[in-house]
């Protein structure tokens, strides 16, 4: 059996991977895509020490750095079940079944699309998903964010900062987001907000020009220019998986402590996976740190053989 198995090769996964060779523990990787989500991400300016890179440059660099040590990595493999037994198990979708004394689970998530045409074709061409990452890219233009709950607010507030103007399209009749996230927005001179307003398409030629939508009261169809569109409509965690075997809030995220630890003994996790209050690869790299020296500790205290 393994000592470590890490489930997910993002940036959790990849450094919780590190963390536990360095230990000179048997540590393998299962990585349904290995590099994650940043395989999809163009810049990335906020690593800090490194002023700017791109997403596929930072997977083939977690790769190479993860290939430095004895770690036994399965790419294109997808976990399908997890089972406490005196050993942890992991089954995967070929079959197999691999055994560990302590897993960590950093399978990440993903945002949920809108579905439109136009949204898919402009993907860093002007169609974003994360503020904190590609906000600075649109200084000064004009944006929109389609969604109104919490992500969605929370989002146009902070581009509304850095951009001139944003545009919040809602497809209910109110916004969902707390009401001191409303009040806020509401209190910003260069915010315009828009319910009942279904996005219909986002249009340009070589990237985003503008967003069209329909508003539902009038069946209206309407246009706006603007450079750039933030999908928030929610990011979902890939844990469906799991079931009922780990702990999960409503959301669907891994509930974990301040250790990685989750509600099953030698059963850790890291990232965008986890319940963590925030999803960047800064925080999952540590977060992955974070759970590799936990299950250390777990091992050694508990000494399972
Ligand atoms: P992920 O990167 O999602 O990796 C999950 C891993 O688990 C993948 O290898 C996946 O294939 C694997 N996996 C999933 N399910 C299974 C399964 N059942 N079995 C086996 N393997 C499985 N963050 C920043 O800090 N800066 C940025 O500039 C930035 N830009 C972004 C731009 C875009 C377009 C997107 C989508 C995200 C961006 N982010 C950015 C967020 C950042 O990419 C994530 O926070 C980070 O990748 C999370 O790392 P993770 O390891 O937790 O999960």
């Amino acid at each position: 059996p393994f000592d470590v198995l890490v489930v997910g090769g993002g940036p959790a996964g990849a450094s919780a991977a590190i963390y536990a060779a360095r230990k000179g523990i048997r540590t393998g990787i299962v990585a349904e895509r290995f590099g994650g989500q940043i395989l999809d991400t163009a810049a990335i300016e906020n690593f800090i020490s490194v002023k700017r890179t791109e997403g596929p440059k930072l997977a083939a660099n977690l790769e190479e750095h993860v290939k430095e040590y004895n770690v036994d990595v399965m790419n294109l493999q997808r976990a399908k079940r997890l089972e406490k037994k005196d050993l942890i198990e992991i089954e995967l979708e070929n079959g197999a079944v691999l055994k560990s004394k302590s897993v960590i689970l950093a399978t990440g998530a993903r945002w949920r699309n809108i579905g439109v045409p136009g949204e898919a074709e402009f993907r860093n061409k002007g169609v974003a998903y994360c503020p904190h990452c590609d906000g600075p890219l649109f200084e000064g233009k004009d944006v929109a964010v389609v969604g109104g709950g919490n992500s969605g607010i929370e989002a146009a507030i902070d581009l509304a900062g850095i951009t001139n103007h944003v545009t919040v399209l809602e497809f209910g009749s109110e916004l969902r987001a707390d009401s001191v996230l409303q009040e806020r927005l509401y209190s910003l001179p260069n915010v315009t907000v828009v319910k009942n307003a279904q996005t219909t398409e986002i249009t340009g030629t070589d990237k985003v020009d503008g967003i069209t939508y329909i508003d539902r009261e009038t069946g209206e169809e309407k246009h706006v220019e603007l450079a750039g569109v933030f999908v928030q409509i929610g990011l979902v965690p890939n844990t469906d998986w799991l079931g009922d075997s780990v702990e999960r809030n409503k959301a669907g995220e891994i509930v974990v402590d301040k250790r990685g630890a989750t509600n099953v003994p030698g059963v850790f996790a890291a990232g965008d996976c986890s319940d963590s209050a925030f999803k960047q690869i800064i925080i999952s790299m540590g977060a992955g740190a974070t759970a590799s020296l936990s299950a250390f500790d777990y091992i050694v205290r508990s000494q399972v053989e």
